[in-house]
């Protein structure tokens, strides 16, 4: 694994064939967004087959799904729309980056500008803490407590709450401007916080791309994924199971003589 930022990983020898033997289709390392956004298309088979998949996490994920295909480019890097440049002069990010869509977007970053109590450990790179290796887990349940504080300050109108979510929607719309014009895409699939929190981020969202990309992305075309936290096993599983149909042979004994 060359780089697993939100984990604190750089250059990570894993040996999955010792710790998972004996598998029949041997074994298959999945960027989690790249899985979920797979999962999107096994969901909707009739669905957009050109579409943009962003989940808010602790940072940010992406996965880019063209012509029913998922596009990951030479090194698998590609679709990161976390570490798309929305914010020139902005804060310093896990990437070595700066002004990333995830120091705007990412849940460390509107947890700290809607003035949110953290009951987790802050995550190596984001915003304020850059540098700093700490290796928490996304799925850290005191997450959700704070996702759950962050709902309820929205509900109640709270001006910070609304303020911090507003500001991610509108920097995930430039992003997604960009990456539509780009990629010609005229679809988003959000999933993760931006899926949880869909009611205040597609209309931020809406305005943004309508600034920075009008008539790209029509606010039809952005849907909230309900996969929740199992797309990206969903993905992972489905796409093995894809690899099996498309060449049955590879689980045949060898033929005898
Ligand atoms: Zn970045």
């Amino acid at each position: 694994v060359i780089a697993a930022p939100n984990l604190g990983w750089n250059n990570e020898t894993l040996d999955l064939p010792a710790l998972l033997p004996e598998l029949p289709l041997g074994i298959r390392l999945f960027n989690e967004a790249n899985a979920a956004a797979l999962a999107e298309l096994q969901v909707r088979p009739h669905g957009h087959a050109d579409f943009l998949f962003v989940s808010g996490e602790v940072g940010v994920g992406g996965g880019l799904l063209i012509g029913s295909e998922l596009f990951t480019g030479p090194s698998g890097h590609a679709g990161e729309l976390g570490h798309v440049v929305v914010q020139p002069d902005g804060t310093a990010c896990s990437c070595g980056g700066r002004g990333c869509l995830e120091t705007v977007a990412g849940q460390d970053a509107i947890f700290a500008a809607a003035g949110i109590s953290r009951a987790f450990p802050a995550v190596a790179g984001n915003a304020e803490n850059a540098g700093q290796e700490t290796g928490v887990s996304p799925s850290d349940p005191s997450r959700s407590e704070s996702l759950d504080q962050l709902k309820s300050a929205l509900l109640a109108n709270d001006a910070a709450a609304l303020a911090a979510v507003g500001q991610a929607g509108l920097s995930l719309g430039v992003a997604v401007a960009s990456s539509a014009r780009l990629f010609n895409i005229s679809a988003v699939v959000l999933g993760g916080h931006f899926a949880l929190l869909g009611k205040w981020i597609v209309p931020a969202l809406n305005n943004s791309l309508a600034i920075y990309a009008p008539g790209v992305v029509r606010e039809e075309n952005i849907s909230l994924s309900g996969l929740g936290q199992t797309g990206a096993l969903r993905g992972a599983a489905g796409s093995v199971v894809r690899s099996l149909l498309e060449a049955p042979h590879r689980i045949l004994p060898p033929a005898t003589p």
